[in-house]
């Protein structure tokens, strides 16, 4: 949309050209009506002028002609030519007279004036002359330009005859004329003062027109498109420019005062937006908008000036068990302390300046630059520098409650320009190297290297394709049987994960499991498998006779071991399938619950009171300390593959099979072979009283179906 920038103006504009374009018809239709007035007034005056002239004429000719004829009335009656030749000379000598006629009763010329009198005795023959003749008093007739004026001559009642003058009224019309060349001079002069007086009113006007619309223009619309451009700013975010400020004491000078009042609150809202929005509410670090925000500003700032910058991602390992076993509250206590310590390391270094963030949860980002007094320092040695101090600071022991926790942290390395060129990038690659610090055993830090890309993005993209897999049907239950060694009878069940995924096919357990583990994924398939196994194995047929129905026996990972929900997951699923506990056993890794001894101990002592059977898996490849299942209380072992694998060829491995054996039973703990593939082995662990076995050689994991015909 075009903003509209001189529509207020334009319509001002318009609006005062209307007026003017009004007012300047007004006075063109009054400068017409006026000439017209003229046109008039002359025609009127001409006519006046014309009549009054015409009535002097008539009145002064007819006295004239009376006149004559009196004088006329002795010269006539003594017919004395001489006489009346003299007074009709005289009168034809005045100036605007064209004929005079003296003429006797019967209408015949006596006289005209002239020397000779050539037209003596000729009877009149104009057309007039008839009237004239009969006339019996003054008599006046206008014949073109000529006024004809008659009057007989008498003496008492006796007609003598008569006396014509014909005055031209040539005279009168250019006297006519001249009076009306002056009155026009006049009516024009006039007419063109008017027309000046009425082109000064319009130039008046149209200065006024002009005055107003600037006027308009300083004391509207400028401040108007000030507070426009004022808030257009405001919406895209500035809140510095155009000062706005106003000593008008009108109510727009009120209205700037009032925005400008308005804008300072609302920047005062964003800013404190933008506090809130910006930083972690727990810690008061910059959370990971803000951090981002700087990245790439100094991203920005960096490019091309040949100076690097490292990226230290921290994750804390094994925090989620802080949360779960001592509250969130520790948890967010430890999540300060470390803060603190992540600082003082930073603090520690120096040639060296940084900023630190909490991108959420237990992570923390540190941005390491050189110095800008030392430029020049190399950026990866300061960086594996703060990341061994941040690791020296966090292998403290933390204090919690009276408590001392021990906390380690995975540190990635990831540098600029060197690693990635934009922020992306930079903060990908950071993850992967502390993902892969992870990997290599946590509490260490690694520095991102490509090789790590691919290997890691396999492993990201399988976490990211397990998230959801049991929802959409990919992830299903296989059960391997487990015998009796005695009498090979069919005891009971492993439930075993499996994956199907919809591109790859199947993926070994052994590498999705870990990935489950190592993302947390394993917290929400785990209840699943377990609810899934106890539902299948409460369908199981009892074998008929004193047999006890066969157990199912679930695999139980460390992290599920360490959530504090176990309890109420085992017992929920068994609830919900209506299966006895003593039918379900949870097969717990050896090092998961030597790691963590005494939460363990209590864990298990309370499965074990629900009624579970707990064993122990891949019993031999941890510690294998047995004085462990002193304190560890367990209803049996599995002695992992490795051993059973060498059974025949190594001699060792049989007389630790024995004695583990021989150990267990001696604390009344039941003990499982695992990985049986050839008869040999089976007879040698029935020969060494080995309760329970399981292998190839017995029976592969089968889907549920073909195990529960198994169970026939
Ligand atoms: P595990 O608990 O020790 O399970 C036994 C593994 O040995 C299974 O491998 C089984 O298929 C395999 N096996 C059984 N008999 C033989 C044999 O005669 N020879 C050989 N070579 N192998 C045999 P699988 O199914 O690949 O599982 C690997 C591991 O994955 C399991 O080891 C277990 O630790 C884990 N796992 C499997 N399912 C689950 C589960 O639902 N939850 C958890 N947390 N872990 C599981
Ligand atoms: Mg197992
Ligand atoms: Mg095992």
């Amino acid at each position: 949309m075009t903003r509209p920038r001189w529509r207020l103006q334009a319509t001002f504009f318009a609006a005062i050209a209307l007026m003017l374009a009004i007012v300047v018809l007004v006075m063109v239709l009054l400068w017409n009506r006026q000439q017209a007035a003229r046109i008039e007034v002359s025609e009127a005056t001409r006519g006046a002028m014309h009549a009054l002239l015409s009535e002097q004429v008539r009145t002064d000719g007819e006295a004239e002609v009376r006149q004559l004829a009196d004088s006329l009335a002795n010269p006539l009656y003594y017919f004395d030519l001489e006489a009346i030749g003299a007074l009709a000379r005289a009168a034809l000598r005045e100036s605007d007279v064209d004929y005079v006629l003296v003429y006797d009763p019967q209408g015949r010329i006596l006289h005209d004036g002239s020397g000779d009198i050539a037209a003596y005795g000729q009877p009149m023959a104009d057309p007039l002359a008839r009237d004239v003749v009969a006339a019996t008093g003054p008599h006046t007739r206008l014949a073109g330009q000529v006024l004809d004026v008659s009057s007989p001559v008498m003496i008492g009642d006796q007609r003598l005859g008569g006396v014509r003058i014909g005055y031209s009224l040539a005279g009168m019309t250019r006297a006519e004329a001249d009076a009306m060349a002056g009155l026009r001079t006049r009516f024009e002069e006039v007419g063109r003062r008017n027309l000046a007086w009425l082109l000064l009113l319009c130039a008046a006007l149209s200065v006024i027109a002009l005055a107003s619309v600037a006027l308009v223009q300083r004391l509207l619309v400028r401040p108007i498109r000030l507070l426009g451009d004022a808030a257009r700013a405001i919406e895209a975010g500035d809140f510095a420019t155009p000062p706005l400020d106003s000593r008008r004491t009108d109510e727009l000078g009120d209205l700037v005062r009032t925005f400008a009042r308005m804008r300072d609150s609302v920047a005062k809202h964003d800013r404190d937006i933008r506090r809130v929005a910006y930083s972690d509410a727990l810690t008061g670090l910059s959370n990971r908008l803000a951090f981002r925000e700087l990245l790439d500003t100094r991203l920005r700032e960096l490019q091309g000036a040949g100076r690097q910058l490292a990226l230290l991602f921290a994750d804390l390992d094994d925090f989620k068990r802080i949360n779960d076993t001592l509250g969130h509250e520790a948890g967010d206590d430890v999540l300060l302390q470390v803060a603190g310590r992540i600082d003082r390391a930073l603090r520690s270094l120096t040639a060296a300046h940084g900023t630190v963030a909490r991108f959420g949860g237990d992570e923390f980002v540190v941005l390491l630059e050189a110095a800008d007094a030392e430029p020049d320092t190399d950026v990866r040695a300061l960086a594996a520098r703060l990341a061994e101090a941040m690791m020296a600071e966090l292998g403290e022991p933390l204090l919690l409650r009276g408590r001392q926790v021990f906390l380690g942290a995975s540190i990635g390395v990831a540098l600029f320009p060197d690693d990635a060129g934009d922020a992306s990038m930079l903060m990908k690659n950071g993850d992967i190297a502390m993902y892969q610090a992870k990997v290599a055993g946590k509490n260490c830090h690694r520095f991102y290297s490509r090789t790590m890309d691919l290997a890691v993005e396999r492993r990201m993209r399988m976490e990211h394709d397990l998230r959801g897999a049991w929802e959409r049907g990919e992830l299903s239950l296989a059960y391997q049987p487990i015998y009796r060694t005695r009498d090979r009878v069919l005891v009971g069940a492993e439930a075993l994960l499996r994956w199907q995924h919809p591109e790859d096919g199947p993926v070994a357990p052994s590498v999705f499991i870990e990935v489950a583990e190592q993302s947390g994924l394993i917290e929400a398939i785990g209840p699943e498998v377990l609810r899934a196994a106890c539902r299948e194995a409460a369908q199981w047929p009892t074998p008929d006779g004193a047999g006890e129905p066969p157990f199912i026996a679930v695999n139980v990972s460390p992290r599920q071991l360490r959530s504090a929900d176990l309890v109420h997951q085992i017992q929920s699923a068994l609830v919900d399938s209506g299966l006895s506990p003593v039918r379900l056993h949870l097969e717990l890794t050896e090092t998961a619950v030597i790691s963590d001894e005494m939460h363990a101990t209590a864990l298990l002592a309370r499965l074990r009171e629900a009624g579970v059977r707990v064993w122990l898996d891949d019993f031999g490849t941890g510690y294998s300390s047995l004085s462990h299942l002193r304190r560890v209380q367990v209803d049996g072992l599995k002695i992992d593959r490795s051993f059973i694998t060498d059974l025949l060829r190594d001699p060792d491995d049989l007389a630790l099979t024995s004695a583990i054996v021989a150990m267990a039973h001696s604390m009344g703990i039941t003990v499982v072979a695992e990985g049986v593939e050839k008869q040999g082995q089976f007879e040698l662990l029935r020969e060494r009283d080995c309760d329970l076995v399981q292998g190839y050689w017995l029976g592969h994991p089968v889907p549920a179906e073909d195990f529960a015909r198994l169970l026939g």
